[in-house]
């Protein structure tokens, strides 16, 4: 598949994430409907429901109420590195190399988000699997290329949890801002591992990925 039919693909599956409901602090990509309707508001989508609960909540003056957001497949996509490997099996060097490279398209809806809490006062808090001595100088510019910018902390795996699960790894994250006092009010990502196990949050929001399972 050529670099045209990827960014087409890209540009479909961008606009299936979108799909139901929006935050009305940031510019619309052109292929987002121009307002909810009736019959948005009604479905199930994550966008709807984590639309829905934001606008009922605030940030209190103390600086302490957080939020989580997971990287990979959350913030950013790789979506185009699974394509190259048709979908198949987990390949950890060839992902690797392409993470390093820095080059992980953003997600609009998830940036939206994100800068639309920091609007409201929330500390953003970016906690990922990917181990921080290999890739975390990528991941960091990364993300400022791609708009995720003015966040709290990136948490990246250390090399006292590798071998850990994503699971374990990312609860001893949380448990470390819940001891320094953060309020976890929400929690998004695109693995279970990413929601749940310790202090998850008030609310967490599973964002769909139909390419990977992470325990
Ligand atoms: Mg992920």
């Amino acid at each position: 598949m050529g670099s045209s039919q990827a960014l087409a693909l890209w540009v479909v599956i961008t606009h299936l994430l979108s799909l139901g409901g929006g935050f009305v602090s940031c510019a619309k990509p052109s292929f987002w409907p121009s307002s909810a309707t009736h019959d948005e508001a009604g479905c199930l989508s994550w966008r709807v429901q984590v639309s829905a609960y934001v606008d009922q909540i605030a940030a209190a003056a103390d600086g302490l109420d957080a939020w989580i957001f997971d990287i990979d497949d959350t913030c950013l996509s790789n979506l185009l590195y699974y394509q190259a490997k048709r979908f198949g099996a987990y390949d950890p060097m060839a992902f690797k190399k392409w993470a390093s490279q820095g080059a992980c398209p953003g997600i609009p809806p998830v940036l939206e988000l994100f800068a639309a809490l920091q609007d409201k006062g929330f500390k953003a808090f970016l906690v990922s699997g990917r181990d921080e001595e290999t890739l975390g100088s990528g991941t960091s510019q990364n993300l400022e290329s791609e708009g995720f910018s003015g966040y709290e902390r990136l948490m990246m795996r250390t090399p006292e949890y590798r071998g850990q699960s994503s699971s374990v790894f990312k609860s001893a994250m949380r448990k470390q801002l819940v001891d320094e006092g953060y309020r976890i009010r929400g929690n998004v990502g695109d693995q279970w591992s990413d929601l749940q196990g310790d202090n998850v949050g008030d609310r967490v929001f599973k964002i769909p990925n139909p390419m990977y399972f992470v325990p």
